[in-house]
């Protein structure tokens, strides 16, 4: 739905989490309304949505409690955009390998939250991903999970030492790191033309 003034209304899931991070990046975006998503009515308004990292458990209670979960099940059978970040990808997921919960159970995926280890707790790489970019992609992790398996409809987009990291789904985008934490905004220009 595009706006009267031409621009595409996206909004960042604003409970918990890297949400100014991701708004200030929307913002460098021409055609672009960032908004910051908090109530059921501004999430039912929106053309696409983010959801940010933070911790998964938390936000995923709190969408329950403030009564938003239907709303963003309700934006996904419209097959609005949703772009999830690590613990915005753990939402999102039909499966937690490690956990009992499923919050939105939306992406036909299987993730491992906190899959690199508290040693390893954070860290920064490069990564090719032809879908999306023709150069390397700089990628934050922290405490980050990857996606285990996924469903036949899933695309693969990138993996990282043999571990998935990037997939889509149709209307469904999940990255395991934080493109929000870097300069590039090609995830974005790709996160937008779906
Ligand atoms: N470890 C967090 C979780 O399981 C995700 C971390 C993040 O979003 N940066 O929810």
């Amino acid at each position: 739905m595009l706006q009267g003034d031409g621009s595409l209304r996206v909004g960042v899931l604003a409970i918990q989490g890297s949400v100014r991070e991701h708004i200030e990046k929307l913002n460098l975006i021409d055609g672009v309304e960032a908004v910051l998503a908090k109530d059921k009515n501004t999430l039912l308004s929106l053309d696409a949505l983010i959801i940010p990292g933070g911790e998964s458990t938390a936000i995923g209670k709190m969408i329950v409690d403030f009564g938003l979960k239907e709303a963003i099940l309700k934006l996904n059978e419209r097959k609005i955009p949703i772009w999830g970040t690590c613990a915005g990808m753990i939402l999102m997921a039909k499966y937690i390998v490690n956990d009992d919960k499923v919050h939105l159970g939306i992406m036909d995926i299987s993730v491992k939250r906190n899959a690199y280890g508290s040693q390893l707790d954070s860290f920064k790489t490069k990564l090719m991903i032809p879908a999306v970019s023709n150069n390397e992609i700089e990628a934050v992790f922290i405490r980050a999970p990857y996606i285990e398996n996924v469903g036949n409809g899933v695309r693969i987009l990138a993996k990282h030492q043999g571990k998935i990291v990037a997939a889509q789904q149709n209307n469904l985008l999940a990255t395991a790191f934080h493109p929000e934490l870097t300069d590039d905004i090609c995830f974005y220009r790709y996160f937008l033309k779906l």
